[in-house]
């Protein structure tokens, strides 16, 4: 008999709560890994992301094989994946860690009850945040919507000793399946090609953190982490980063990761904040939804050169600064009254670091519809944010070349009249 361990968001053997119980268990642990059709069939062939599971899961099958054993990769859907192995393997119980996106949920309610028809038991864990679900609500049982006394509920409720517990695996690593020979797949197999676009390695050094206030707001420096791409798919473990950053004392190092697990359990108590504003009232907002303006903002060709480096960074690199983030967002759902579900597709298709609870989260705090959202009349001006954040024009320069030249396009819009126009438009379907 054999257990099986799912691995899916945590791409990694060491520190992974679900992976550590499985070998802990009575029977040999088969590492699996699915590509999920249901998820790749919508992304283009030369997806950056497949290409980083990918080189992480082969480095993960090498590892496994030192070891005797591999990692067995399937390309379809997990139900098809499923009623196959259980006819070749006599498993007897599947492990996985938890996954709080609206899909997933259904995905494990799915696979939960095929293998329970065959007697095969089905065990979740929690992995990629400290805190999930209901652990961290208001006294009186209701989710915070709020994000300041949530976080201040969550650092109350942080200990140490209890929260951040190293998972090591290196003493269990031979309750393995001896079996090197199981399935591989490889990026051509599942009609995909290797994308030029990498993940670049995370930067979280005792430095890092202890300058993080002072350089995480400036988009020509690299003063943030980089950790996204690596906590969305866990090349990395959350309470890793979480001790380093308590390590160095660091509060809003310490708070941006808190931010991460707030718009995870907001996304779990409202899973229908993924295509509806929280604020309801938001919804009847009249989006101009003007096409050829949508394809000026995405192609970084608004005029703004603050906006236009943004997007020009994510077409090319699949990251944008933070800051850039905010405005080009601000700019989109105000500026040229675009739909925020617009923007929010835009980011999923492109970021390494795409998170559906974050990236939701955050189009809905730019849009103003959200969970503690800024308020709809702060309406960020692109040519102010210059001033503050790329003085020297540096980041600007770097991805917009002809900056300087008469090939840089005219505005698209008028701050003021545009500004004016989002004000107006915004406070006659809210009111
Ligand atoms: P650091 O500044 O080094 O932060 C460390 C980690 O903290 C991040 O990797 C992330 O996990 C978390 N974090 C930081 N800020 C936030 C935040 N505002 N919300 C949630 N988590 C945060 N972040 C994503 O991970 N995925 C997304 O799809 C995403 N979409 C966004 C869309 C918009 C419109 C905006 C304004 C922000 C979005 N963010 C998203 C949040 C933030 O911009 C990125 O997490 C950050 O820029 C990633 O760079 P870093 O890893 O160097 O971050």
């Amino acid at each position: 008999k054999v257990n099986i361990f799912w691995f899916r968001r945590d791409l990694r053997l060491d520190d992974n709560v679900g992976f550590y119980k499985a070998l802990h268990g009575k029977h040999p642990v088969l590492p699996l890994f699915i590509f999920d059709e249901n998820i790749l069939g919508e992304l283009p062939e030369d997806d950056a992301r497949v290409t980083f599971i990918f080189d992480e899961l082969q480095k993960m099958r090498n590892q496994l094989q030192e070891h005797g054993s591999s990692l067995a990769m399937y390309h379809g859907t997990p139900k098809k994946v499923f009623e196959n192995i259980i006819s070749e393997f006599e498993v007897q119980n599947v492990i996985t860690n938890h996954d709080y996106e609206p899909y997933a949920k259904d995905r494990d309610a799915e696979i939960s009850a095929l293998l329970e028809k065959k007697d095969v038991g089905f065990f979740t864990y929690k992995d990629q945040v400290i805190f999930e679900k209901d652990e961290i609500v208001k006294n009186d049982g209701d989710p915070y919507v709020v994000y300041t006394p949530y976080m201040k509920k969550w650092k109350a409720t942080f200990s140490e000793d209890k929260h951040v517990k190293i998972y090591y695996t290196s003493q269990v690593l031979d309750n393995l399946v001896q079996h090197s020979l199981l399935p591989n797949v490889s990026l051509s197999d599942m009609g995909f090609k290797r994308s030029k676009i990498e993940v670049p390695d995370y930067d979280v050094t005792p430095t890092t953190i202890q300058e993080y206030e002072k350089t995480r707001n400036f988009p020509a420096q690299e003063g943030t982490s980089r950790l996204g791409p690596h906590l969305r798919f866990g090349t990395v473990s959350v309470r890793k980063m979480v001790k380093k950053a308590i390590a160095k004392k660091n509060e809003t190092f310490w708070e941006e990761l808190i931010w991460r697990e707030f718009f995870m359990q907001i996304l779990w108590h409202f899973p229908k904040t993924v295509d509806n504003a929280f604020r309801k009232k938001y919804d009847h907002v009249p989006w101009r939804n003007a096409k050829a303006d949508f394809e000026k903002w995405k192609e970084g060709k608004t005029g703004y050169p603050l906006v236009d480096a943004g997007m020009r960074q994510l077409n090319q690199s699949g990251y944008m600064h933070n800051r850039v983030r905010m405005l080009v967002a601000s700019f989109l759902c105000k500026h040229l009254l675009i739909d925020w579900r617009w923007g929010e597709a835009y980011f999923a298709e492109k970021l390494l670091d795409y998170e559906l609870s974050s990236n939701v989260g955050n189009w809905q705090w730019a849009a103003g519809s959200g969970v503690d959202a800024a308020p709809y009349f702060r309406i960020f001006n692109p040519t102010t944010q210059i001033e503050k954040f790329d003085k020297h024009h540096s980041y600007i320069k770097e991805w917009v070349p002809e900056f300087d030249t008469d090939d840089y396009p005219e505005k698209m819009v008028d701050h003021k009249e545009a500004r004016e126009r989002a004000l107006e438009t915004y406070k006659k379907a809210i009111n």
